[in-house]
């Protein structure tokens, strides 16, 4: 499959649009792949008219009709995952071999959201009044606007696809400008899998530009966007004004815990690989390093040398754990955290610094004896950076781990039940892993709190995401 020039679905139909467009850049070798086609606003009010329309048919279809279309198109995209998991990786930078597990990962959210929407039972409940029967059901909550971020351009899209499909919704995304090739992949299996016009449309353009015109109107009843806190933020205000009802999959900066009872060398094998995947561009990736005292330096050094040995370069080139960061941009982002850091006395143990490759590669980085004023301790550096430090007891570190806005992912490793019990409790974190990190499934819900966002998508939450409650009483005549 080339990469070719990415188009917008609307209506069932695929179209340049009429914007201006963009170019889009392969980040490991700064070469333009192709133009992202962008919608004009008239494009956008077709593609709000069409979900409409959309949502009037596949709404009306039973849960079996649907999952029926649903696993048509995850069949359909399992067929194309080599060669959609190339262009993935040429439009954001990741291992192809990561790109394949994560177009598999959209394979399965398919199939499940498919056959969960069969179970989006209601209740009935005994009523006070003997003639009447009082019913609860859970329908579509209607159109959906998405917005998501282009660091799992397939993952990011998918969930809110396939749950807004699910649950019976119809829905207009715009995916990432940057990754927008997975995107139509994904759109074109359900186009051959026979989703009725008008149920997904997909577009792209200037972000700020299509928010404002999608959440100005009253068409969509959801929002779903993920990304950064302060995009959430203003997304959030945009969906006040027609009270559409928001999801937030936000920005998140996960501790990592891990206590003297705990086996080292089975934490460094847990966490080092899942701080550098995806070049540590991932909302859950593990951010500050908690170590107490006496594994300290055992677990700096076990981190250095296995950070040492991380292969970076181009994503499509065998034997690659790490490609490159999205964007130039991101490089300056990174040079800011590790200035600050050593110029609050961080020693940088390996890496800090950009590679010479041509693209946008950073060195995996380690920075030992960070403090917590540090700006890496306290903003998500969304990059290769793990920034350590020490802890003496449970009440200091939970304290620290708590201090920051955010609460998406946290992870703790220890030996003891009571232990775990604990931190596990009083993390402010939507998610916690104890002694493992797999905190991302298909069937479990993956969402944050206070500012990293809330609502969740995955497990039988992410279908309610998509579900509005009716409470029905009758009396048969
Ligand atoms: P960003 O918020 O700037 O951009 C993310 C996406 O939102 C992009 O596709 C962008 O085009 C779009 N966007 C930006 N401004 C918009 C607007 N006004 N209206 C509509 N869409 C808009 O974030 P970023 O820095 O590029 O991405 C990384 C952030 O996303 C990190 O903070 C990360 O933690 C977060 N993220 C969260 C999750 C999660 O599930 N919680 C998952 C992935 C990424």
């Amino acid at each position: 499959m080339a990469y070719t020039d990415a188009k917008l679905l609307i209506g069932g139909e695929w179209r340049r649009g009429d914007g201006p467009g963009e170019d889009i850049i392969n980040p490991a070798t700064g070469e333009t792949l192709a133009r992202c086609g962008h919608a004009s606003p008239a494009e956008l009010d077709m593609a709000l008219a069409a979900a409409e329309q959309g949502f009037r048919v596949w709404s009306a279809k039973t849960p079996v009709q649907r999952q029926q279309v649903m696993e048509k198109a995850a069949r359909a995209l399992e067929a194309k995952i080599d060669e959609a998991a190339v262009n993935l990786t040429k439009e954001m930078g990741k291992p192809v071999g990561e790109a394949k597990i994560e177009l598999g990962f959209a394979v399965d959210l398919i199939r499940w959201y498919g056959e969960e929407g069969k179970r989006a039972y209601g209740r009935l409940v005994p009523s006070r009044n003997p003639a009447a029967r009082q019913m609860v059901t859970s329908e579509p909550v209607g159109p959906v606007a998405a917005f998501t971020a282009w660091n799992f351009p397939s993952t990011n899209v998918i969930r809110k696809i396939a749950g807004a499909i699910g649950a019976g919704c119809s829905i207009v995304i715009k995916p990432s400008e940057e990754t927008p090739a997975t995107a139509v992949a994904i759109a074109e299996a359900f186009q051959e899998a026979g989703l009725p016009e008008g149920v997904l449309n997909v577009v792209f353009g200037v972000p700020d530009e299509v928010s404002r015109h999608l959440l100005a109107s009253p068409v969509c009843k959801k929002v779903s966007f993920t990304g950064s806190i302060p995009v959430g933020k203003h997304l959030q205000k945009l969906a006040a004004d027609t009270l559409k009802r928001c999801t937030m999959e936000l920005g998140g900066h996960a501790p990592v815990i891990v206590f003297d009872d705990a086996d080292v060398e089975k934490a460094l094998d847990a966490v080092v690989g899942f701080k550098f995947r995806n070049a540590g561009q991932v909302c859950i990736s593990p951010t500050r390093f908690y170590v107490q005292e006496k594994s300290y330096s055992r677990f700096v050094e076990g981190f250095t040398e296995r950070a040492e040995k991380v292969k970076v370069g181009n994503g499509l080139d065998d034997g690659v754990f790490m490609g490159p960061l999205i964007a130039e941009r991101r490089i300056a982002v990174m040079e800011q955290f590790v200035n600050d850091a050593k110029d609050h006395g961080a020693v940088v143990k390996t890496g800090g610094a950009r590679m010479a490759n041509a693209g946008s590669f950073w060195a995996p980085t380690v920075l030992a004896d960070v403090p917590d004023e540090a700006m890496i301790m306290r903003e998500e550096p969304f990059g290769p950076l793990a920034p350590i430090t020490t802890f003496k007891g449970v009440d200091d570190v939970l304290q620290r781990a708590n201090s920051l806005p955010f609460g998406l992912a946290s992870y703790v490793f220890t030996s003891s039940g009571k232990t775990g019990k604990t931190m596990s409790e009083q993390l402010e974190a939507g998610m916690v892993g104890v002694n493992n990190v797999a905190v991302s499934t298909v069937e479990t819900p993956f969402g944050g709190v206070n500012e990293s966002g809330y609502g969740s998508e995955g497990g039988i939450e992410g279908l309610e995401a998509y579900q509005r409650t009716k409470f029905v009483t009758e009396i048969a005549l």
